[in-house]
């Protein structure tokens, strides 16, 4: 397993300001997230929507500049880079958005849309033609339809044309942020299966993004598990849904709902709301919510701790 992405301590806290006096408050959107991505797997990111995952996605591709912290890509640490060096190493890097219309420009055709990546890294005029209707077939869309634009195809046509767009300069990692949670369901696998179909063909790396558990199971290699800024569980994919171990990873995997009526389940409800990141609790961020709830957890933070190869940060472990 070779390391693609190498992530230390990331942390990326949003300054808002508050009050007459201006005295800032500083939301701590991402707050000293480590892992390590392998080349070729899926990563995801999964947690409820304000838990920072998004944050860490967008800082991943230097897409936010992080506050603090490490990300260490083919020995280089992207936090380091300039604006011009980050623009050449770009093409290795991309992404895939959750609503590809908000993000493909409605004035261009598609073959406008897919040409802008490779004119933005110099790839001779005389390339790119065969490169996007190379690429146009690869996501299964029709090459007599270039010359259309973004509001002249479906949801789901429009987020291959998102990937296409992606994958116009054969990148190395793709984070995908919510990319199935805009289309209906029957469309959602069809999009999955295609990122798959791709990952064999071109041995990508994605780092995926959902607050869906459901989906994050199909498409999974490993799974890091975030609340409130920090991740609080991350292990293989089938360890986490067999035996989940944090208590907020075994209450998101007990509200997914089974197949099986027989299948007796019993549903974690997790107590109150999720906690503003500008005030997050003291000790264990999730003690509010937690059943298991100890002394400890009101005043010490949980240090990671790996248990049989998963790492969680829970005292019930340490
Ligand atoms: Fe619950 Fe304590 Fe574990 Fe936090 S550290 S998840 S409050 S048991
Ligand atoms: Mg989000």
């Amino acid at each position: 397993n070779k390391t693609l992405l190498e992530v230390k301590g990331l942390k990326k806290h949003f300054a808002s300001k508050k009050g007459w006096f201006g005295s800032a408050e500083y939301v701590q959107a991402v707050n000293g997230i480590s892992l390590t991505v392998h080349e070729g797997e899926t990563l995801s990111i999964v947690g409820e929507s304000g838990c920072g995952k998004s944050t860490t996605g967008r800082c991943l591709l230097r897409l936010l500049k992080p506050t603090s912290g490490e990300i260490w890509f083919r020995g280089k640490d992207l936090t380091k880079l300039t604006a011009k060096e980050m623009r050449a190493m770009r093409s290795q890097l991309q992404m895939v958005f959750q609503d590809p219309f908000a993000t493909l420009n409605p004035k261009l055709t598609i073959r406008k849309i897919l040409e802008e990546p490779l004119v933005a890294q110099q790839v001779p005029k005389e390339q790119r033609s065969s490169l996007i209707e190379e690429t146009v077939r690869i996501v299964g869309l029709n090459v007599s339809h270039l010359d259309r634009y973004p509001h002249q195809f479906s949801g789901g046509q429009r987020q291959r044309i998102g990937i296409a767009r992606a994958l116009m300069l054969r990148p190395q990692l793709i984070v995908a942020d919510e990319p199935v949670s805009a289309l209906d369901v029957s469309i959602q696998s069809q999009i999955l299966n295609l990122l798959q179909d791709l990952q064999e063909q071109f041995g990508m790396t994605y780092i995926f993004i959902s607050h869906d558990l459901g989906v994050v199971e199909h498409i999974s290699d490993r799974v890091a598990v975030m609340y409130l800024g920090e991740i609080v569980e991350l292990s293989d994919k089938a360890a986490l849904f067999q035996n989940p171990l944090h208590p907020y990873t075994r209450a998101l995997i007990s509200a997914i709902p089974v197949s099986d009526p027989d299948e007796k389940k019993e549903r974690i409800i997790l107590q109150g709301d999720l906690p503003s990141p500008a005030n997050p609790p003291a000790g264990c961020r999730f003690h509010p919510r937690c059943q298991s709830c100890m002394d400890i957890c009101r005043t010490e933070v949980p240090k990671e701790t790996t248990v049989n190869g998963q790492m969680v940060r829970c005292h019930l472990y340490s």
